[in-house]
């Protein structure tokens, strides 16, 4: 087991596995960034080695993200890989959905269990301006896609942005009514890249629940938590609505995560710019024992909490490197 020196006890891994995508949503990079070479990510030998040493260790839930995880070459046989590591119990992937239409069905059969698909509105020209080129019935396909393929319950994140999509989320929410999806709101956070989009478009969770609950009458709460999401429903609907309001209400206290970045850096906090290399020892020889104790020195002085209200703001990486 891997425990912090607050006690939490930190099992969940999220894998980036590329920081290239096929989008530039306006929240997330520049419209001209530029990515990694493929010999700075890590490469497939790379990526499951580090999986058996974390899922070792008693990392148990692994998600993998990007960039976005579909463009990476090979990620069929990579799922197969993470999920056939003896101790993962839990794989599942936050993806864009425009390739899932034809992936769907073999990353499930390789072994991945769900996935979070993000779609920010259900208008066809929002979305293609708030992604700079998405079409938007790629992702719709790529839902139904995942759907028909078990990857369930199907979740749906939006990241909310003034003056793009704030009156979108009541559409998005009416997709729970007859659907058991849930649908996740996320409170856009800062990093580097876009920083002012990010700090002056913000819509706080609770700006985004009364917009919900002008059409929809008052939300339900279950009280309960879906990982960060707090989770509520619009009354006699088949699915949930979730709110992730890192920035105003952060969830840190119960926070169980790690982060690997695609060039193999372990960052313990995702708002915190503090991180350790694991990639470079690893080429350089270093032995499994060396990266083992690395992995629980970094755990050990993961971060209490980010520190948005007080105005720090990680600006060492993008989100896409991160991968959220
Ligand atoms: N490309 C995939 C996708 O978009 O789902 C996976 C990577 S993306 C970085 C992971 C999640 O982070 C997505 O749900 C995305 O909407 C969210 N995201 C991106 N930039 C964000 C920001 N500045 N604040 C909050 N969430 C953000
Ligand atoms: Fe790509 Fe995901 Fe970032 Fe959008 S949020 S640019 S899809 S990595």
């Amino acid at each position: 087991m891997a425990i912090d020196r607050f006690g939490r006890n930190i099992h969940y891994l999220r894998i980036s596995l590329t920081d290239h995508c096929n989008l530039r949503c306006i929240y997330c990079m520049p419209e001209d960034q530029t990515f990694r070479p493929n010999a700075d990510l890590m490469q497939d030998d790379e990526i499951l080695l580090l999986t058996r040493l974390f899922a070792g260790l008693g990392f148990d839930k692994f998600r993998l993200t990007g960039g976005e995880p579909t463009v990476r070459a090979n990620i069929v046989e990579i799922v197969r890989g993470i999920a056939s590591t003896p101790g993962v119990r839990s794989l599942s992937m936050t993806t864009n959905g425009i390739l899932l239409a034809r992936l769907a069905e073999p990353l499930r059969q390789a072994g991945l269990q769900r996935v979070n698909i993000s779609i920010d509105t259900l208008d066809p020209e929002k979305f293609n301006r708030l992604t700079r080129w998405g079409k938007i019935d790629q992702v719709w396909e790529g839902i139904l896609a995942a759907e028909a393929a078990g990857l369930t319950p199907v979740k749906l994140n939006a990241v909310v942005v003034k003056g793009y999509n704030e009156d979108d989320v009541i559409d998005l929410a009416a997709l729970t009514i007859d659907r058991p999806w849930q649908m996740r709101y996320i409170e856009m956070m800062p990093f580097a890249g876009v920083t002012d989009v990010q700090t002056q478009q913000v819509v706080t969770a609770a700006q985004i629940q009364e917009k919900i609950e002008s059409e929809f009458g008052p939300l339900e709460a279950s009280g309960e938590y879906d990982g960060e999401a707090r989770i509520f429903k619009i009354r006699g609907a088949q699915g949930q609505i979730g709110f992730i309001s890192s920035v105003t209400v952060p969830f840190c206290s119960a926070c169980t995560r790690a982060r690997l970045t695609a060039d193999g850096v372990l960052r313990m906090c995702l708002l915190r710019e503090k991180e350790i290399n694991l990639l470079t020892p690893l080429r350089n020889g270093a032995s499994l024992e060396d990266l083992r104790q690395m992995i629980l020195d970094a755990v050990w002085h993961k971060p209490w909490g980010h520190g948005l209200s007080q105005g720090v703001i990680p600006l060492n990486r993008a989100m896409n490197e991160i991968g959220g």
